[in-house]
């Protein structure tokens, strides 16, 4: 047995292949748990997962996520580049249909060479949530979760560990 955490993006996404089946499976064994004990079990692994990746390795949902992004989101980080929100918007985001404002690039304009974020203390909400286990509700998730195991090292080693927590699989 391996042990965890799996980092290389490359091994994770051949396994996430490879688990496509079981992780259906793991899917309608979620939905139909009790999500208060699945949510304790998440906030266990998360914390004792997370430190032990280290995101400026990865760097993938900078790389390949596309960022929402707010009104007063572009006010802040337009201020702290020294723009005004006019000339950040041109530049840096795109309008949907609906009025919804989206980074115009993936990977992210503010993503640097080493991974870090240039904008880091003015980063956007959904950048600062992301991966988003800290956030009750597992189990009402699946489909965004699942949607990211391949791409976050720490959602798929969570999914993975709490595969076993509940029983689902044994080691
Ligand atoms: S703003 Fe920073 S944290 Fe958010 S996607 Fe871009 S580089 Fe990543
Ligand atoms: S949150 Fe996940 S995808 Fe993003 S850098 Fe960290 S490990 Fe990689």
């Amino acid at each position: 047995m391996r042990t965890l955490p799996l980092t290389n993006l490359a091994e994770i996404n051949t396994l996430a292949a490879s688990k496509a089946t079981e992780n259906d499976a793991f899917r309608v064994f979620l939905k139909q748990a009790n999500t208060t004990e699945i949510d304790l079990y998440v906030t266990a692994l998360n914390e004792s997962i997370t430190p032990t990746i280290n995101c400026l390795d990865c760097g993938n949902c900078c790389k390949s996520l596309m960022i929402v992004v707010a009104e007063n989101e572009v006010a802040e980080v337009s201020q702290y580049l020294g723009t005004d929100t006019k000339n950040f918007e041109e530049h840096f985001v795109e309008k949907g249909a609906n009025g919804m404002m989206l980074l115009n690039t993936i990977p992210c304009h503010f993503l640097k060479t080493d991974n870090a974020c240039s904008i880091y203390e003015h980063r956007f909400n959904g950048c600062k949530e992301f991966p988003a286990l800290h956030i009750p509700g597992f189990t009402h998730r699946l489909f965004t979760i699942f949607m990211h195991y391949d791409r976050c090292p720490i959602i798929y080693n969570v999914v993975e560990q709490l595969k076993v927590k509940t029983g689902f699989i044994s080691i």
